[in-house]
């Protein structure tokens, strides 16, 4: 077994190849690109509590070892983070097919998950952690300025000015959180356990200052509201304690949520009443009783978001289970407040809208800014993404290889790559451009506490349109494809699948993006049109979608 390397994983730039093609090139710059943006990349740890790129280290050495070898008729298959075997396939298939912590469903518990990880024998790949299209924070903070944009206009006349939001958590996607709600003018308190995450947001820009005292940090928060003023403040505490005791202090708030990696009770959620040092000790010689109290804290932090709810804030789940832990535990009121899926973000998984992102594979800056400048022109008209590009050009750090995300949806996505081919093709580019999205869009995800939460036709915990979503990408000549168990939400509670594509400038790359950038959010509009959603149903009629069922 190799050790992890001396130095960070930094992915190549330029326009010299390590690997036969530029598909495989992509896979292998994006591997490495997830470490260089991880959170903890000597355990090859990308984000989401123990969200991984790869099994082991030495998994890791022989996946870049064997992409460097690939063909372009060859297919790397990756068991849970680890290389299993290469087959002849063909040039339309996928270069690499990737599946991450799927269990037969019975056995598919956060208990069971444990134990064979523990045997070496599997690996939790988070969504694009272990499928390689994580890019940083970026990644989630369109969603994240659009919740919280969605939140000011249903209950703050459009804007956060003088409201006050508490969250936990400052971790990679955490993180971002305080950032957005800067960017829509409020003031928010992020209540983080590990000074180190609270410090790396504080370089990025993410979060203004870290205070030790919830009061000394209320106040501020209090001074920054009253005058108007956007201000990110991190308090070093844990978010069961700090919230509880804000409750019983009457402190108000007017937004509270929570994305504390509340998904997975041993590895991500740290229990109140004890320093990091303590968990982390008991978290190695009594797991079982860690558990035991993580649950018994989550049971304690929602019963005071309900709380807050009842006395009139605006609170919801930001994606991480929280509720389905205390409700586990025994709180049996745990789902009095809503998912943001629900609340705010299903009508554009609707019409296939949803995070889609590019990545600038040479490594320029340059690059990032000539797409923008093509978007920005192509999609004029939708307002939402123009405006979004433009603040986000302006005010997201480059983290890793230059990308960006934005909202774009079914039609306008294939649009877009086929633009980008172009350019590579043209020579405007420095290099080829690779295309992604989160797991979390419309039609590539089952989570019934999150993406599916409460749809109209009930059926939140049907999973055959993730895997539906993934092989018809297979089919219509994706890059790559993974499919995965329990991202965002924990072991069990989802199945979901992830796909990139490259732009290399050639006839044969513009042809597969047409078709796969076509059938993956049409794959969204579906999904929702066949739960009865009506909007998905006026897309699919007027966008010529095929369904034998609506006769469409
Ligand atoms: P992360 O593991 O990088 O960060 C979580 C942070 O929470 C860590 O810094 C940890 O120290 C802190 N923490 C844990 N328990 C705490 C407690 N009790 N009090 C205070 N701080 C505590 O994870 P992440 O990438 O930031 O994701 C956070 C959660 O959000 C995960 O559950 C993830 O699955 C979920 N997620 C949601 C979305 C979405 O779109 N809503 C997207 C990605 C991830």
């Amino acid at each position: 077994m190799r050790p992890a390397p001396n130095a960070p994983v930094r992915a190549p730039r330029g326009t010299e190849l390590h690997t036969k093609g530029w598909p495989q090139e992509a896979a292998y710059r994006l591997l490495m690109n997830n470490l260089e943006v991880a959170e903890d990349w000597r355990r090859l740890i990308v984000y989401g509590g123990r969200g991984k790129a790869a099994r082991d280290w030495e998994s890791y050495y022989r996946i870049v070892e064997t992409l460097e070898e690939l063909d372009s008729d060859e297919t790397l298959v990756v068991q849970s983070g680890k290389p299993v075997a290469v087959w002849r396939t063909h040039e339309w298939a996928p270069r690499v097919l990737i599946s991450n912590a799927m269990l037969v469903p019975y056995w598919s518990t956060l208990e069971h998950f444990n134990e064979l990880e523990a045997k070496g024998l599997t690996m939790y790949g988070q969504m694009t952690a272990g499928s390689w299209c994580n890019i940083g924070s970026q990644g989630i903070v369109q969603g994240t300025y659009e919740t919280f944009a969605t939140a000011a206009k249903m209950k703050f006349g459009g804007t956060l000015k003088g409201r006050i939001t508490v969250t936990g958590g400052l971790g990679m996607f955490s993180g971002i959180m305080p950032h957005c709600i800067r960017l829509n003018g409020g003031v928010s308190i992020a209540v983080e356990i590990d000074p180190e995450r609270i410090q790396r947001r504080v370089e990025l820009g993410f979060v203004d200052e870290m205070l030790t005292d919830p009061d000394e940090a209320y106040r501020l928060a209090r001074h920054c509201a009253e005058r108007g003023e956007a201000r990110a403040i991190a308090v070093l505490g844990n978010m069961s304690d700090v919230l509880g005791d804000f409750l019983e202090k009457g402190t108000h708030f007017d937004i509270v949520t929570d994305q504390t990696s509340a998904h997975d009770m041993l590895e991500g959620y740290v229990p109140g009443g004890m320093s990091l040092a303590e968990a982390l000790d008991l978290r190695k010689s009594a797991p079982d009783e860690y558990i035991g109290l993580a649950r018994a804290s989550a049971v304690r932090q929602v019963r005071a978001m309900v709380e807050y709810q009842r006395r009139g804030a605006l609170v919801f789940d930001y994606g991480n289970n929280i509720r389905q832990e205390a409700y586990n535990a025994g709180y049996k009121d745990a789902f009095a407040f809503p998912g943001f899926v629900e609340a705010f973000i299903r009508p554009l998984f609707c019409v296939g809208r949803g995070p889609f992102r590019w990545i600038c594979l040479s490594g320029e800056e340059s690059d990032l800014r000539k797409t923008e400048q093509v978007a920005l022109s192509e999609f004029a008209d939708d307002e939402v993404f123009a405006n979004w590009v433009r603040l986000a050009s302006e005010h997201q750090p480059i983290e890793g290889l230059p990308a960006r995300l934005g909202y774009l949806g079914f039609g306008q996505r294939a649009r877009f790559g086929k633009l980008l081919n172009d350019m590579v093709r043209s020579g405007e580019l420095a290099g080829p451009v690779a295309m992604s999205r989160d797991h979390l869009d419309t039609g590539s995800v089952a989570s019934p506490n999150r993406e599916t939460e409460r749809m109209k036709d009930g059926s939140d915990a049907v999973a055959d349109w993730p895997i539906l979503n993934a092989m018809l990408n297979v089919a219509c000549g994706a890059t790559y494809v993974a499919v995965h168990n329990g991202g965002g939400v924990g072991v069990g509670y989802a199945t979901h699948a992830g796909l990139v594509m490259v732009a290399d400038g050639t006839d044969l790359a513009e042809r597969k993006i047409e078709r796969c950038l076509t059938v993956d959010p049409g794959s969204g509009v579906v999904r929702h049109a066949d739960a009865g959603y009506e909007t998905a149903i006026e897309l699919a009629r007027s966008a010529g979608i095929r369904m034998p069922m609506l006769g469409t």
